[in-house]
């Protein structure tokens, strides 16, 4: 078949003025990188806590190469399931205040899995209109009927589930709990109230808030929401690994294991990402003061560029928008920005709405305050072309 569709589909992406392309980072995701030859201060990881060039987690995973060698080599069910897993495992359910927590191979199909083991055709699944695409492909995959409710608007949530729970044999919500591109946090204590008033699940994906926010436990625990059924978290953003992992129930970790199709059929972790895991959730623990730092910096960076004038909405996580709106504006933006040594990624579609692209901002903990004064001139100096 030829292959033209793909050049047509191509040049119509380049015409919206969409074409993704990669940068090539040479470096740790550290405050500063190489960036293409250039050294560059770093504003859009995930690498909240700082830790993906701590010593500490090089030298867990280094251990762990030598004793467990390069790969698992095989599904956990198999011959890819060692003592490392099921230890990263424990303490997972330990930082979630859960009784167990179940491994996959990244958050994205952690989503995947437990939507879709958790319900199926002739089941109702409600999101909120700005989850993550991999809750969005979740519900998907599920092949249950897909409900969408207004942004962070629990009650129209409830009034959906009164609507059309009965028709259905189970029901589930799932939402983001900080919500990545906005940096908001979701309604979880309201959530849980309107799935324990209707039958329903509760899901969060954490992907943001674990290892952040609630002690490192996350949103639920920072929001004081005990109706939670499943918290979905990553490895790969705090905890400076590869990974995802799903922590609930005893037994709803059981009937994942027995029924989640991406933890039957694919390859185990690498064991030097779940031991530089394990050592990254003991950091958690041990070393509040790494999350204080975090937090003064989100509001170091959030107050200045407030001040400045950009429009950042008020907020209490890492992640700062800063909405300019069209694409070439939003890229035209963060070409300033990197002229004046700082690099911070435009959004656009499909991640963000039409009209809604944006820099959006993430400082690290381990960023100091002179390199956040720094970002906040930058950003100042951008706005104007
Ligand atoms: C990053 C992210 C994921 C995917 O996690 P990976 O481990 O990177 O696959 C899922 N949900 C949200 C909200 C995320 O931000």
């Amino acid at each position: 078949m030829s292959h033209a569709f793909m050049a047509e589909e191509l040049a119509r992406i380049a015409a919206a003025g969409r074409t993704r392309s990669l940068r090539t980072i040479q470096s740790a995701p550290a405050p500063r990188i190489r960036m293409e030859g250039r050294d560059v201060l770093l504003l859009c990881s995930n690498n909240y806590l700082g830790l993906a060039d701590d010593a500490r987690l090089i030298a867990a995973g280094q251990a762990a190469l030598e004793r467990y060698g390069t790969s698992a080599g095989g599904s956990r069910l198999i011959s890819g399931n060692t003592d490392l897993h099921r230890g990263l495992e424990t303490d997972l359910a330990q930082l979630k205040g859960t009784d167990d927590a179940v491994l996959f191979p990244s958050g994205y199909q952690a989503n995947l899995a437990a939507v879709a083991a958790l319900v199926g055709p002739g089941d109702l699944v409600l999101g909120d209109r700005l989850n993550h695409a991999s809750l969005i492909d979740a519900c998907r995959l599920s092949r249950a009927d897909i409900q969408v409710y207004d942004h962070a608007d629990a009650e129209h949530a409830g009034r959906l589930l009164r609507e059309h729970r009965r028709q259905h044999r189970r029901a589930l919500v799932v939402t983001d709990g900080v919500f990545s591109m906005d940096g908001d946090l979701a309604p979880l204590r309201q959530l849980g109230e309107a799935t324990a008033a209707n039958d329903a699940l509760l899901m969060v994906d954490d992907a943001h808030g674990t290892g952040v926010l609630g002690d490192g436990a996350g949103t639920a625990r920072h929001l004081g929401a005990t109706g939670v059924d499943i918290h979905m978290g990553t490895l790969s953003k705090a905890l400076a690994s590869q990974g995802g992992f799903i922590a609930a129930s005893g037994q709803a970790c059981e009937y994942l294991r027995n029924v989640a199709r991406p933890f039957i059929f694919s390859t185990a972790l690498a064991p030097a990402s779940v031991a530089v895991a394990r050592r990254a959730v003991a950091i958690v623990r041990d070393e509040p003061e790494r999350r204080t730092r975090l937090h003064a910096n989100a509001a170091r960076l959030r107050n200045g560029l407030r001040e400045a004038g950009l429009p950042v909405p008020a907020g209490e996580t890492p992640i700062i928008p800063v909405v300019i709106g069209a694409e070439d504006a939003a890229m035209a933006f963060m070409q300033r920005l990197e002229a004046g040594g700082v690099y911070a990624a435009a959004v656009r579609p499909p991640t963000v709405a039409a009209g809604s692209c944006r820099i959006r901002a993430t400082v690290m903990a381990t960023h100091t305050a002179a390199q956040i004064d720094h970002a906040v001139a930058a950003f100042k100096s951008a706005r104007r072309p």
